[in-house]
């Protein structure tokens, strides 16, 4: 068993009083035990928060909001810059634990690290432009100012898959905002959490504000449900399944709260019959297999036009054919496609085969567990391509299935492949492969008639967005955004302000009141 200690020191926690080298065998919920999903040893432990840490936790996010919010924005935007430098320092580190803990390869884990040195980098800029506006007042002598002020305690909830970015996207842009941030992360990804926390509380400490960034770690019941229930944190940043944004939208709402929701994604991408092939084929592959099939952003459903549906299915497999030849522990260079994150995830991946299958769909490639002996006790799945029925109706594509499965459509009109696409309750991501010019703006119709989803791209596949644009979904994908444009209001709060300085007093609307 490879020994990862010095990883572990290198990274600070070795020493960490929360770091546990060799944790029970059954820990229980005290201590969180992490897990290599490529072979399903023991990696660490971490221990676990309980109502007590909790409480000491929210009293020091408040006691920090009051004095953080008080340094000028450029020079929070100090402090962001010292850790996007500390996360490219460890960059390499870093990357190595996220592929252990949650299977990525090398790239993968690598480029996750890399967007918390560029989601900093927009913070700091941000940092020196929080803008305002002033608007003309219909009364002499008036102005109306907006300013955009901190919130509050922040509360993030991250999912296993990007177990550190996501936390970044939503920590640089509520920091230079103002705002403390507490993170509940993944108990599947503990010691990626822990790290990175343990980076920038260290970076926090040098510029000295040591309790800004803070972590709980601890089940649903006895963290995670109460920090979304605590009237302390104004706004809770919850990514994840459908399933829990409901929940977790439903308890902030009843609190009159704010939530900002980055959910589930069935994410399409349509060829139109003029597509290059030379773009649209690596696209689909790398939007399907990338990951394991585990990004929100993942292309689950292609829907190709009928005249290149059979081209187009021997070149998907023949590039599979190649693909499952790199099917491999994740820390290798050269691997292409890792585990999946546990059993629960091969269980669902299965299930959702056998269920395409009675649905009469076709499997093209894969379609079953890896059981080279290499590859023992991994969570490991062939990427899998399934064409639907000739009636197109395959109701399980209807799911987001957290695993490496492509369904094939076809379709004979543009305005068909646009209903076929947006035919899911969940918007997050979706593409279209064109030359034309008029086939691309049915597709971005500025009408609406286009794509239902946060994110549509032409001639570039669904996933891997870049940080400058705003990040997130529409329908059941909960409607959030993150990450860049002006996704940084949510983090804020807005106030209007009238000044007069016309020495009377006026009432709008002309009213008078003597
Ligand atoms: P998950 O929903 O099981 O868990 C996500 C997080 O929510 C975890 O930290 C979990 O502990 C917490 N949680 C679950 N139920 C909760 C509740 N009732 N109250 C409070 N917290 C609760 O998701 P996962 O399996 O970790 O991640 C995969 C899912 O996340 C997929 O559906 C994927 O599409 C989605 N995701 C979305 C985005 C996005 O930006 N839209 C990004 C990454 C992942």
């Amino acid at each position: 068993m490879p020994n990862h200690t010095p990883l572990f020191k290198r990274l600070g926690l070795v020493n960490h009083p929360r770091f546990v080298a060799k944790p029970p065998a059954q820990p229980g919920t005290t201590i969180i035990t992490s897990h290599n999903p490529a072979t399903g040893q023991t990696l660490a432990g971490v221990r676990a928060d309980t109502r007590a840490s909790y409480a000491r936790t929210l009293d020091t996010a408040e006691r920090a909001f009051r004095s953080w919010r008080s340094v000028p924005a450029p020079v929070r935007g100090q402090l962001i810059r010292a850790l996007g430098d500390a996360f490219r320092a460890h960059k390499a580190d870093l990357g190595m634990l996220v592929s252990l803990e949650v299977g990525k390869i090398i790239a993968e884990g690598q480029g996750e690290i890399q967007e918390i040195v560029d989601i900093a980098d927009f913070a700091v800029g941000l940092s020196r432009q929080l803008p305002g506006h002033v608007f003309p007042s219909e009364r002499a002598g008036h102005r109306i100012i907006e300013q955009w002020l901190p919130l509050g305690p922040i509360g993030v909830i991250s999912a296993f898959n990007f177990p550190a970015a996501v936390w970044a996207w939503n920590a640089t842009l509520a920091a230079v905002c103002g705002n403390p941030i507490i993170w509940k992360p993944s108990l599947l990804a503990p010691l990626t959490a822990l790290a990175c926390n343990a980076i920038a509380t260290r970076v926090a400490a040098d510029h000295g504000h040591p309790d800004i960034f803070q972590l709980l770690l601890g089940t649903d019941e006895e963290i995670a449900k109460p920090l979304v229930a605590d009237k302390r944190l104004p706004l809770i940043s919850a990514t994840g399944s459908t399933r829990m944004g409901r929940a977790v939208g439903q308890a902030v709402a009843a609190r009159l709260g704010r939530s900002l929701l980055e959910l589930g994604g069935n994410n399409a991408v349509i060829l139109a019959p003029d597509a290059d092939l030379k773009l649209a084929i690596p696209s689909i592959v790398f939007g399907a297999v990338g990951t394991a099939g585990q990004r929100c952003t993942t292309t689950r459903r292609l829907i190709v036009h009928e005249k290149l549906a059979n081209k187009v299915c021997t070149s998907l497999v023949n590039a599979y054919a190649q693909v499952m030849t790199k099917i491999g522990d994740p820390t290798r260079p050269g691997t292409l496609v890792g585990p999946l994150i546990n059993a629960h995830a091969v269980a669902s991946f299965e299930h959702a085969v056998a269920a395409a299958r009675a649905q009469g769909g076709t499997i093209l490639a894969g379609g079953a567990r890896v059981k080279r002996p290499s590859l023992k006790g991994g969570h490991y799945v062939q990427p899998t391509i399934i064409r639907a029925p000739a009636t197109n109706k395959l109701p399980i594509a209807q799911e987001e299935t957290f695993a490496p499965i492509l369904y094939i459509f076809t379709y004979k009109t543009t305005q068909q492949a646009i209903d076929i696409q947006n035919s899911v309750p969940v918007g997050l991501s979706s593409a279209m492969f064109t030359e034309s010019y008029r086939t691309a703006e049915a597709f971005l119709n500025n009408d609406g008639s286009g794509s239902d989803c946060g994110i549509a791209n032409i001639n570039c596949g669904t996933s891997g967005a870049e940080i400058g644009g705003a990040f997130g979904g529409e329908k059941e994908t909960g409607g959030g955004r993150e990450s860049g444009s002006d996704s940084w209001k949510i983090y804020m709060r807005r106030q209007t302000s009238t000044l007069n300085f016309s020495g009377s007093i006026q009432l709008a609307q002309g009213i008078t009141f003597q």
